[in-house]
C-alpha cells in the first residue's frame, strides 16, 4: 500500500511551533568542526554534559582546528570529552573521524565540505561510529544541505500523531519529511530543533497536551493511508 499524507500537515505543524517558540538559533556552535565535535558527543546523552565537554575542549585550546584534537593522545582527549559520557568510545570515534578526514582530506574541512551530499553522506556513514542520526546533523548543520535529521523525540511526536508508525525506520521516517517539505536547509534546521523542544518540554513520555503548541492530538491525526 502507499504511504500519503497530506502535504501541508507538516508545514502546518512546523508553522505552530515556529510561531509559539521562535527560533532555536541551532546549532550551538562557533565553527563547524565543532558542530561536528558535538554532534559526536551528544550521542546518547544531554546537551548540557556535552556542553561541558565542548568546555573544556576550549580551555585546553584544541577545538580550534581538527589538526589540534588529531594530535592529543587518545587518554587526554578521553579525559577533556568526560562530562559526555561514554568518553572511551565518543574519543575513539572522534579519533576515527580525524583519521577518515587527514587520510581523504588532508584533514581539511573546507575540502570536505566541497563533496557532494550523497557521497558526503555515503563517506561519513562509513566512518566507524557515524550512524545515520549523528550524520545527518553534521550534513544539516555542519555542512548546511538540506537533510532531514530524525531523532526519537521526532519518532514520539509524529507516532503520536499518526503520521508515522511505530515499526517505520529512520529513512522511512526521514522520507516521509522529505517527501512532503520543500527541500531547504534553513526549514530542516529550525524544524528538527522545534521538534527537540517541544520533546523536551511537552511531548515527554507522559505527554502535556493542555499546555501543547499543537494543541488537541486529534486536530492534528493525518493517518498514513
Ligand atoms: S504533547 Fe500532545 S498535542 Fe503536543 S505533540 Fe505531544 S501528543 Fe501532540
Amino acid at each position: 500500500m502507499r504511504k500519503r499524507i497530506n502535504r501541508n500537515v507538516l508545514l502546518s505543524i512546523y508553522k505552530k511551533l515556529y510561531k509559539f517558540y521562535s527560533s532555536q538559533k541551532w546549532w550551538p556552535a562557533d565553527t563547524r568542526f565543532e558542530v561536528i565535535v558535538g554532534a559526536i558527543l551528544t550521542q546518547n546523552t544531554s546537551w548540557k554534559n556535552v556542553e561541558k565537554a565542548i568546555k573544556n575542549l576550549k580551555k585546553a585550546n584544541v577545538l580550534s582546528s581538527p589538526y589540534r584534537i588529531g594530535r592529543l593522545k587518545k587518554g587526554e582527549l578521553s579525559r577533556l570529552i568526560k562530562p559526555a559520557g561514554y568518553y572511551n568510545v565518543k574519543a575513539e570515534r572522534l579519533k576515527n573521524f580525524l583519521t577518515f578526514l587527514t587520510a581523504e582530506y588532508s584533514g581539511s574541512l573546507n575540502k570536505l565540505s566541497h563533496q557532494k551530499t550523497e557521497k558526503l553522506r555515503q563517506e561519513l556513514l562509513g566512518v566507524n561510529g557515524i550512524g545515520p542520526e549523528t550524520c545527518d546533523s553534521i550534513l544539516l548543520y555542519a555542512f548546511k544541505r538540506p537533510v532531514f535529521v530524525v531523532d526519537a523525540y521526532t519518532k514520539r511526536i509524529f507516532e503520536r500523531h499518526k503520521i508515522c508508525n511505530k515499526d517505520l525506520d529512520y529513512h522511512q521516517i526521514q522520507k516521509i519529511f522529505m517527501d512532503n517539505l520543500p527541500r531547504n536547509y534553513k526549514l530542516y534546521n529550525e524544524y528538527h530543533a522545534l521538534i527537540v523542544r517541544l520533546g523536551k518540554e511537552v511531548c515527554r513520555k507522559l505527554p502535556n497536551c493542555k499546555i501543547c503548541p499543537l494543541g488537541k492530538r486529534k486536530v492534528l491525526a493525518n493517518r498514513i493511508l
